[in-house]
């Protein structure tokens, strides 16, 4: 027996018992001569390198984990959390107390031991979140072998988030939360003008206009395209300790007064911000007179408005639409590409369609061999 053929049969064994994937998997492995420089495994909600016994934003506790920004579905209360600067700020008011968290500086890389190395870069998502780089020693070659794990990504600039910087990798693991060619936001600066365009309608009308964002990344976003216009702000609490925390890292947000009960029955003439689960709340009530309006990416989705039961929608997203997924392959120019989160399957389909490897990391994809 050859030793490509031994390499090649190794290859195939450490596929399909440590990653489960289907007998297609197989075949373009055949088809490609791939070899598993990187085993990447999707668990516990986040992703696990066991090559390098590493975890990045598992929803499990685990002794240690990198956790790629706030946000509550990429968070538990693990032993010891890598975390960006700002990341780690946001997360002391939303981790266990008494959590270790080690903050690590975009750009600055730390050996996890092995010959292994760290290093964060901003994603654009929220302030904070952080693309991971790690690099190893690979069948030894001298050149070390690159895996980026982009965590949610945004390529546009935002106005509260510092700029995504992609690097170039091997094996790219990316989030395709909008991994359809359906998903192409309009230009941020355009929906802003909507956002306050709405707002500046009704408050004429004596309404008060309700903008509903996610209190973490989406609120912040929308205070400061509301500065400009310096009208009266009424915040959820979760929004406001959010802000607070956002202007000691050095963002310039407007300031508002909280919302309760009863600055909700003075609302008149203030714009009020809410986190989307507040849109069926008893506290709107107290507002009087109002028209709600979801910030959001998904309000590209016909239908939007009844879905979330509110009366405008308007798509702000925070994630890579469709055509910055692409823009991000092809800055990273990775030999592999691993897809979660949305419409994984999907995108990772077109990308093979591109002659591209590319799959999804968690259930089956159905794969499409180039011919
Ligand atoms: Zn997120």
């Amino acid at each position: 027996m050859t030793l490509a053929l031994t390499g090649l049969l190794k290859t195939l064994f450490l596929e399909f018992f440590t990653e489960k994937r289907c007998k297609l998997r197989i075949k373009m492995v055949k088809k490609t001569g791939w070899k598993a420089d990187w085993q990447v495994e999707a668990k516990e909600g986040g992703v696990y390198l066991p090559q390098v016994d590493f975890w990045m934003d598992p929803r499990k506790p685990q002794g240690r984990a990198l956790v790629t920004h706030a946000h509550y579905d990429h968070l538990a209360a693990h032993g010891e959390v890598l975390a960006s600067p700002g990341t780690a700020e946001l997360l002391k008011v939303r981790v266990p107390k008494g959590t270790r968290i080690r903050k690590l500086e975009f750009g600055k890389p730390l050996s996890l031991g092995g010959g292994v190395r760290l290093t964060l870069l901003p994603a654009g998502h929220i302030l904070g979140s952080a693309m991971a780089l790690v690099e190893r020693s690979a069948g030894g070659a001298k050149k070390k072998s690159r895996l980026l794990y982009t965590g949610d990504f945004k390529l546009r600039s935002g106005l509260s988030a510092e700029r995504c910087q992609p690097v170039r990798a091997d094996v790219l693991v990316m989030e395709t939360t909008f991994g359809l060619p359906k998903y192409r936001m309009p230009l941020a600066e355009k929906v802003i003008g909507e956002i306050l365009g709405f707002c500046r309608e009704n408050l004429a009308q004596g309404r008060v206009p309700v903008l509903l964002g996610y209190a973490l990344g989406k609120s912040q976003e929308i205070m400061r395209a509301l500065a400009r216009e310096k009208w009266p702000l009424l915040l959820h609490p979760s929004i406001q300790t959010m802000a607070g925390i956002y202007r000691c890292l050095g963002v310039e947000l407007p300031e508002g007064r909280t919302l309760n009960a009863t600055t909700g029955k003075k609302a008149e003439g203030h714009v009020v911000l809410c986190p989307p689960q507040a849109v069926r709340s008893k506290g709107l009530e107290k507002l009087g007179a109002k028209k709600t309006a979801m910030i959001s990416g998904w309000a590209l989705e016909k239908g939007a408005i009844y879905r979330y039961g509110c009366d405008a929608a308007f798509p702000l997203s925070d994630h890579a639409d469709y055509d910055e997924l692409w823009e991000m392959v092809r800055m990273v120019q990775p030999k592999q590409v691993r897809t979660l989160h949305g419409f994984a399957r999907e995108f990772a389909m077109d990308l093979q369609e591109k002659g591209i490897e590319a799959w999804a990391l968690a259930g089956d994809t159905q794969m499409v061999l180039p011919i």
